[in-house]
């Protein structure tokens, strides 16, 4: 599966990160979780045809992870070079179908086309993974917002799990459990913590418990993103860290 960073940033207007966006090809399908503002257009800098996006999954409902489904369902209709058949799903934790149904209320007689929507609310809890074109997806409580969720993909080659949002947390941890890539929000220093958000022990602590063998940290707000960020999470962590940037990509 090849990942993609399409965004790396937050709520704080940036040149350098755009909003959390990340998008995932396995199995010749297009995966997008989250689409904070300016995905879109990450995507198009990234090499990535949003119009050929198969799946949207949504981590919460912050704006910063979900506005740019608007401009991308609106561009599906009136800006694609030829009609969509495809269906689009889209997926959201509990209660994804009020928040769907919200935004649809305001947008939808023009985010709505003829091609076949596929709207699914998924339990906080995953009772049973998804199977998609080539890898299985899985999910489980995150720390930040009541409905945050994370999510995991695991395919024959390997296993990438991708936080959202979140602090410390043992659900994330068992989630993440040997997984080869851990996509990990790191929002704020460890002297400036904010609830609901980790810092760079937190992430250590999370990526040593759960064995992962590689840890990209991402949603970094400007106090966080500092050239000292690798090793501020290498103290406590021994695998190999990276600092997410819009466009990254990796595979797993
Ligand atoms: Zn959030
Ligand atoms: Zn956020």
């Amino acid at each position: 599966m090849e990942i993609t960073v399409v965004g790396s940033g937050t709520v704080v207007p940036s040149l350098k990160r755009r909003q959390s966006c990340v998008v995932v090809r396995a199995g010749g399908e297009t995966l997008a979780f989250d689409l904070g503002s300016g995905a879109v257009r990450g995507m198009l800098s990234a090499g990535i045809d949003p119009f050929a996006v198969d799946h949207i999954f949504f981590t919460h409902f912050h704006p910063d992870h979900t506005v740019d489904v608007v401009p991308l369902l609106f561009a599906i209709n009136y800006g694609a070079r030829e009609e969509r058949t495809l269906p689009l799903h889209v997926s959201g934790p509990e209660p994804f179908v009020g928040f769907w149904g919200s935004v649809m209320e305001v947008w939808g007689a023009w985010m709505s086309g003829d091609y076949p929507t596929i709207v699914s609310e998924l339990p906080k809890e995953c009772h049973s993974p998804i199977d998609l074109a080539g890898c299985r997806l899985s999910w489980t409580p995150a720390e930040h917002r009541s409905e945050s969720i994370a999510y995991r993909l695991d395919t024959d080659t390997g296993a990438f799990v991708y936080t959202g949002d979140t602090e410390y947390s043992e659900s994330v941890v068992e989630l993440a459990r040997g997984a080869d890539t851990l996509l990990i929000e790191c929002s704020f220093p460890d002297d400036a913590p904010v609830p609901g958000h980790l810092t760079p022990s937190g992430v250590a602590r999370i990526a040593t418990e759960s064995g992962v063998g590689r840890v990209v940290v991402t949603h970094l707000y400007p106090a966080v993103d500092t050239p000292s960020l690798p090793s501020d999470v290498g103290r406590g962590y021994d695998g190999e860290v990276l600092v997410a940037e819009d466009g990254m990509k990796f595979s797993v």
